[in-house]
């Protein structure tokens, strides 16, 4: 079945899979949607027989229609390689009656990477199946995470350059180093005297200048994002659910049919929407739990139906989850208000005019697949440590969120339904906070000595990801005022 895009903001749009993943976001600011929902056409259980990659590519075939067998196997063969520290690519662990998902065994060691490190391939993909020439030129905003893995996601894919742009001294230690050392001869790293902000504002400008969309067509050139909204991020995260219930399956953990529920550390509500589709596909779901930090908007909006991003913005200890507006609950809001665009579209004109929107009575009742709990970053610590002390396990700061909130729900719901709870950093990412809570004696100024304490207490290897940055060398050094971006964008592509 040809599965064709919509926009959230516009129901009468019709483009292709491979046409939204190049565009990203719809011309009328609007997030691309499926026309119709697929379904697995295997039982769970003949798929659990299937690898990462071959239960890749049954999940990711219902949504890139327009990709042939031959070019998505090989955008997944390009993607979940030796780049994961893993065989299995998304190891299943459990741990005080909880099975936890690996996110975290590919280049950055966290999340972003099960995402990133297959978007270069789909979208160069989608340039050829379109027809375009043109060298697809990446540029990024960062502050912090999301650069180092689109990086590291970009680096050497033929027909591909990027561009990211971080806050000079606005980023921790490991992140710089992360990002500066990167290889790769289509890869570019520059520092700008500003902050995050004042580097995302200056992208979004460059992305909208015509004269410059001009200049760089005629040098073979066009401009694409790599954020969280492209279809091409979005359903490659349906496929560990699928393939963690699998594997509970084969493993006699549960049964046929037997449903899960599933724990997600939210921040722009990408990963936990994911879930959604996968449940959408026929993945046999109890409740979604949406666990958030102390920027808790989600947790007050499935409480009150209200979202408000009038509040104080927090720093917290989870930082990849401090997050006022998560863009990818467009998508959720379209769907229970039934698919109206002209409705999602008020609301979302009222998230911009006022900072926050109201949903009704009966769209408030198709949420009721979703719980939602928060962590103070006291709270986050606690359960780390809880967690240590009673299993050996060392969960990151990001799901120890997850993990604290699920572990309130089962205390007070009762509800004993097997539980899947998304790992979406390794602690070695956070070591600096995930040793306050386990080892407040070891702290020290040294990131690399703490890691090596971390990897005797957790029993864990250090992970690859941090011995190389100890050594590589660095290959990135200029800094610009933010007016200059333009043409350090200019300096690079010529
Ligand atoms: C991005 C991120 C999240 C939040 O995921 P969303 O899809 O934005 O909700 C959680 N944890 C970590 C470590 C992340 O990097």
């Amino acid at each position: 079945m040809e599965i064709l895009y919509k926009s959230t903001r516009d129901s009468s749009k019709r483009l292709t899979a491979s046409q939204a993943v190049l565009q990203g976001l719809s011309e009328d600011g609007g997030l691309f949607i499926p026309t119709s929902i697929p379904g697995l056409d295997k039982s769970l259980k003949e798929l659990s027989s299937l690898d990462y990659r071959g239960l890749a590519y049954e999940v990711m075939k219902l949504f890139f229609t327009d990709y042939t067998e031959e070019e998505l196997k090989k955008c997944i063969d390009n993607a979940y390689d030796d780049k994961f520290d893993t065989e299995e690519i998304v190891p299943l662990v459990e741990a005080d009656g909880a099975y936890y998902i690996e996110l975290f065994h590919g280049a950055t060691i966290a999340f972003k990477d099960m995402a990133l490190s297959i978007l270069p391939h789909l979208m160069t993909t989608a340039a050829k199946k379109n027809n375009i020439s043109n060298d697809i030129v990446i540029l990024t905003a960062t502050s912090g995470d999301t650069g180092k893995a689109a990086l590291a996601g970009f680096d050497s894919v033929p027909g591909t350059k990027i561009i990211v742009f971080y806050p000079k001294g606005g980023v921790s230690f490991i992140q710089e180093r992360q990002m500066v050392t990167q290889a790769g001869e289509n890869t570019c790293v520059i520092g700008i005297n500003g902050n995050f902000d004042d580097a995302q504002t200056a992208v979004k400008k460059i992305f909208s200048d015509d004269a410059m969309k001009a200049e760089l067509n005629a040098k073979g050139y066009q401009f694409s994002s790599a954020n969280s909204i492209n279809i091409g991020r979005l359903f490659p995260q349906v496929v560990y659910y699928v393939f963690s219930y699998c594997k509970l399956l084969s493993e006699g953990k549960i049964g046929e049919g037997e449903k899960v529920n599933i724990v997600v550390p939210t921040g722009n509500f990408g990963n936990i929407l994911a879930a959604y589709y996968a449940k959408q596909i026929g993945l046999p779901v109890n409740k979604f739990i949406c666990a958030s930090n102390e920027n808790k908007v989600l947790f007050d909006f499935f409480g009150t139906g209200v979202y408000d991003k009038n509040r104080q913005f927090n720093l917290t200890n989870s930082p990849s989850m401090d997050i006022l507006i998560s863009s990818n609950l467009e998508r959720l809001i379209y769907l229970i208000a039934g698919e109206d665009s002209d409705k999602t579209k008020e609301f979302m004109k009222n998230l911009v005019s006022g900072g926050k929107y109201e949903i009704t009575a009966d769209m408030k009742a198709k949420l009721a697949d979703f719980e939602a709990g928060f962590a103070t970053q006291d709270e986050t610590l606690a359960r780390i440590k809880s967690l240590y002390d009673n299993t050996g396990y060392v969960l990151d700061t990001h799901t120890a969120v997850a993990s604290y909130v699920y572990d309130k729900y089962r205390k007070e719901s009762g509800d004993q339904t097997k539980t899947l709870i998304a790992s979406t950093a390794s602690p070695f990412k956070f070591t600096p906070n995930v040793m306050k809570a386990i080892a407040p004696d070891k702290i020290s100024d040294d990131n690399f000595a703490m890691a090596d304490e971390l990897s005797k207490l957790a029993n864990v290897a250090v992970p690859k990801a941090i011995e190389e940055i100890k050594t590589a060398p660095i290959k990135h050094t200029k800094v610009v005022d933010v007016k200059d971006m333009p043409d350090a964008v200019r300096d690079f592509l010529n």
